[in-house]
């Protein structure tokens, strides 16, 4: 039987799209299932449930002090008090980064993540080589996905659970001053909140 907290690999057929799409049709034949409700499902994950929560945070946080120090000391409170969908934020901890430490989240017993503030996890969040690698390795894995970080530069990984999660509140890029928080939080991505 598989663990209650495994991750999707055994989903990970040649080509998903295409099976769940078989699967949709014969299920709408069937009458087992309406356009409706998937629509419903996939606008609920696009629209209301998702990384532009996250980002809204970030923003804000990065045009309001007040507001970051909050986020920083107690983001549970804070996510609470916007209502999110989704779910998973029952203890969540936000890490700042700063110009010299670098923050990185992963989940190396599964796949644990904040989905009212980041939607659905990514593949690779969930793949055994990442989950293991990056606590590690994490400066060779990071610069592997694209991410090259200076050697002063520190690293610190942080484990997410079912009791604890955890979001990266990146740095504000440079020259972004004249900005409001809605244009700011377009520049916020799904992968700088988790690292
Ligand atoms: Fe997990």
């Amino acid at each position: 039987m598989k663990p209650p907290h495994s991750n999707d690999k055994y989903l990970d057929v040649d080509n998903p799209a295409i099976r769940a799409e078989a699967l949709e049709s014969i299920l709408q034949e069937k009458g087992l299932l309406t356009v409706q409700a998937v629509d419903n499902v996939i606008a609920r994950f696009s629209e209301r449930v998702g990384p532009m929560n996250g980002a809204k945070l970030v923003a804000r946080a990065w045009r309001d002090e007040i507001f970051k120090q909050q986020l920083l000391n107690d983001a549970t409170k804070v996510v609470h008090d916007y209502q999110f969908e989704g779910g998973q934020v029952d203890k969540l901890v936000v890490v700042e980064n700063t110009s010299t430490v670098h923050n990185v989240v992963v989940c190396t017993l599964c796949s644990c993540y904040p989905w009212a503030v980041l939607g659905l996890p990514p593949k690779w969040y969930k793949d055994p080589e990442y989950r293991s690698r990056i606590v590690v390795e994490p400066r060779e894995l990071l610069a592997e996905m694209g991410l090259l970080l200076p050697v002063e530069t520190i690293i610190k990984v942080w484990d997410s659970s079912a009791e604890i999660r955890y979001m990266v509140l990146p740095e504000q890029p440079l020259g972004v001053e004249q900005l409001n928080q809605d244009a700011l939080a377009e520049l916020v991505t799904r992968d700088a909140m988790i690292g």
